[in-house]
């Protein structure tokens, strides 16, 4: 493959990849307005211990995408405390 056809092929799958990006900002949203319509709990797997538990158990942070802390509440205490011990 030259230069330039690799350009145009990565050129390309971005494209794709902001569409799906927008698409599934789009399902979030949609998931949201069940989850609230139905009265359901959303689920939300901890990338720290794997294990998926309800959204409530994630502090909020505006800075992620789904507007939740990738780590449980747990891990995230556990990380906080290990912090401060590195600190002392
Ligand atoms: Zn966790």
């Amino acid at each position: 493959m030259s230069e330039r056809e690799e350009f145009k092929a990565i050129q390309l799958e971005l494209f794709a990849l902001q569409r799906t990006q927008k698409q599934l900002t789009l399902r979030l949203t949609q998931l949201r307005l069940l989850v609230r319509r139905l009265g359901v709990a959303l689920r939300k797997m901890c990338i720290r211990c794997e294990i998926e538990m309800d959204a409530e158990q994630f502090y909020r942070c505006a800075r992620y995408s789904d507007g939740l802390y990738p780590y449980c509440r747990d891990c995230k205490r556990t990380m906080n405390r290990d912090g401060h011990r590195r600190v002392a």
